[in-house]
């Protein structure tokens, strides 16, 4: 039975034992297409996060992908492209049930203007990295990602603790509305500005944000009060971070951290200018695009030179991966880049032994299943101190929103054994029902990105989107149940490609193969890639874990 959504009510929350597909694997898909609506944050525009990160081409399309996957066969695939299904073909039980492929424009071509023109005749969409994939699972996807970011600064800047620390961000969306309740989980005074005062509701009713000041005086105030008593609060300010950012630094504060995660990488569907308001943009969007363009991009100059400000003034400041720094070098802020990206700064150590986001979801719609997961999880490795904290503080920390699920950086070997430990958990009634597996496709293999995943890689490959196409061609000779190639739409057009696998663990013998395989070789190629551009932490994890990998030279 599907759940009530009161944040969609069009859009329930799936669940329950009957399947309305020929087997699990299938229905599993179907139930994760119909969470990304659920959860994300414009679903009657089939938009699930990031501006213009959508689950479907259009309602036709939708309408089709939903038939297909109810009537398919194991042994057929589903060929999806840029959200719209185009046939489905015979292959065998142990081929992926879809492949898609989004947004991929030839490089020359791959610009934001193209991208908007071949959107508005209907021939592309853009899937975001998770929205396509139908991977997404809420804010809760980055959650442990910012958290991770903040805990290696604390270690690194703050005696290993953020009691007292004020940190300052902006955008309360599908992804960044997860920083309040990192900033808070990480013991932070942490003030978030959305120019939304919707985005804003929004992340307070679901638990993620605590408060929301009447102002920018009483919002300075109030994590004064907490710095102070060195107390962990999340506060909310609707206000354009363009205009609130130079305030701050027109008023001599210096905020210990500082980054943003408005969906800056996007000028006509993402960002707010100053001075305007949500109508006059929306209106903007439909017959003056190029006006939106440049007045997003004035507003980024301004609000990337406040931030320059800050680091100037001692914060740590630094690029929370939506291309703000991109935009305003191209505005004339030549110095951007001396803000750091998150990547290489606090978390390639960890990318560099493929530990990365991975992420389960009970099909079941069931809460207890993940209590006994996330059990599984601590018994299974209690010497892993960055997952054993992380579980304890998302289990009292972070609500579910949609089907629920958990989110934790494993890495080699570790996601394969959880996968199967779940698959036997499944077998045995253990839990209510089947569990479908994904990863963030910000992961080691998976993504080339030059101005956030792979920026100044040890060996200068940053741009080499190889990478991310292997890891998709492995995962379909591995019989992962989803293999999806993205690339960037909108802002994003041209500056990545990223490779998504999702798998069902249905408790069958072929589901214990399809886990194994895939997960092994999604995070060996992983090793493998940052093996390949030299660095000696994969080095030493192909030689402790016997990774088959070929070195030259
Ligand atoms: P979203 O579109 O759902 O939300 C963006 C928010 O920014 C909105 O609430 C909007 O009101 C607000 N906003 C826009 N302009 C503003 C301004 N000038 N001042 C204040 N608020 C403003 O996007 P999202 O899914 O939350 O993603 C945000 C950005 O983070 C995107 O660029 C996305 O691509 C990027 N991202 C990064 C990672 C990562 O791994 N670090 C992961 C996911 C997304």
């Amino acid at each position: 039975m599907p759940t009530p959504n009161p944040r969609h009510p069009n859009f329930p929350i799936p669940g329950g034992p009957e399947l309305r597909a020929k087997g699990w694997r299938q229905e599993a898909l179907l139930r994760l297409l119909e969470n990304v609506l659920a959860v994300g944050e414009n679903p009657d525009q089939l938009i699930v996060y990031a501006a213009l990160g959508k689950a479907a081409r259009n309602w036709q399309a939708h309408a089709a992908i939903v038939n297909a996957l109810k009537t398919m066969d194991e042994d057929q695939t589903l060929i999806i492209q840029s959200g719209k299904p185009i046939g489905l073909l015979k292959t065998h039980d142990k081929a992926p049930l879809v492949i898609m492929a989004n947004c991929n424009i030839v490089g020359q071509w791959a610009k934001a203007k193209i991208f908007y023109e071949l959107e508005k005749k209907g021939l592309i969409c853009w899937g975001g990295l998770t929205a396509g994939a139908w991977q997404y699972i809420g804010s809760q996807g980055v959650i442990q990602g910012t958290y991770e970011i903040f805990m290696r600064i604390a270690e690194r800047r703050f005696g290993g603790s953020l009691a007292g620390r004020f940190i300052l961000t902006a955008g309360l969306g599908g992804m960044g509305g997860a920083q309040p309740l990192a900033g808070r989980m990480a013991g932070a005074a942490i003030l978030c500005i959305d120019v939304d005062a919707e985005r804003a509701r929004k992340r307070q009713e679901i638990g993620y944000l605590e408060a929301i000041a009447p102002d920018l005086d009483a919002a300075l105030a109030m994590i004064d009060a907490a710095v102070r008593e060195k107390r962990a609060t999340s506060i909310g300010l609707v206000g354009n971070a363009a205009e609130i950012y130079p305030e701050i630094v027109r008023r001599g504060i210096v905020p210990d951290i500082v980054t943003d995660q408005t969906s800056a990488h996007d000028l006509v569907h993402g960002y707010i200018p100053k001075g305007m308001s949500l109508a006059e943009v929306k209106r903007l969007r439909v017959d003056g695009q190029g006006q939106l363009m440049a007045a997003s991009r004035a507003s980024i100059v301004d609000h990337v030179r406040a931030m320059l400000a800050f680091q100037a003034a001692g914060a740590e400041v630094f690029d929370n991966g939506n291309l703000i720094r991109t935009q305003a070098r191209d505005g004339g802020v030549d110095t951007a880049f001396d803000i750091p990206i998150f990547t290489a700064a606090y978390l390639r150590p960890l990318f560099a032994r493929a530990i990365g986001p991975f992420r389960w979801m009970a099909l079941s719609g069931e809460p207890a299943d993940i209590g006994r997961i996330d059990d599984a999880v601590l018994e299974m490795f209690p010497d892993n101190a960055i997952v054993t904290n992380w579980i304890k503080l998302a289990k009292q920390y972070v609500p579910f929103e949609g089907l629920p699920a958990r989110i934790a950086w494993l890495g080699h070997g570790e996601r394969t054994a959880l996968a199967l430990k779940v698959n036997d958990m499944v077998r045995n009634g253990e839990l209510a029902g089947p569990v479908a597996f994904s990863r963030d496709h910000l992961d080691a293999g998976a993504m080339a990105h030059p101005n956030i995943m792979t920026e100044n890689m040890a060996d200068g490959s940053d741009a080499i989107a190889d990478w991310p196409l292997l890891d998709a061609m492995l995962l379909c000779s591995s019989q992962a149940d989803l293999v999806v190639i993205h690339s960037g739409g909108g802002g994003y057009a041209g500056y990545m490609t990223s490779a998504g696998v999702t798998l069902v663990a249905d408790g069958t013998a072929a589901a214990d193969e399809r886990l194994n395989l895939s997960l092994t070789n999604d995070t060996s190629l992983g090793v493998m890639r940052y093996a390949d551009a030299g660095y000696a932490d994969s080095l030493d994890e192909i030689e402790k874990k016997a990774i088959p990998h070929i070195r030259l030279g």
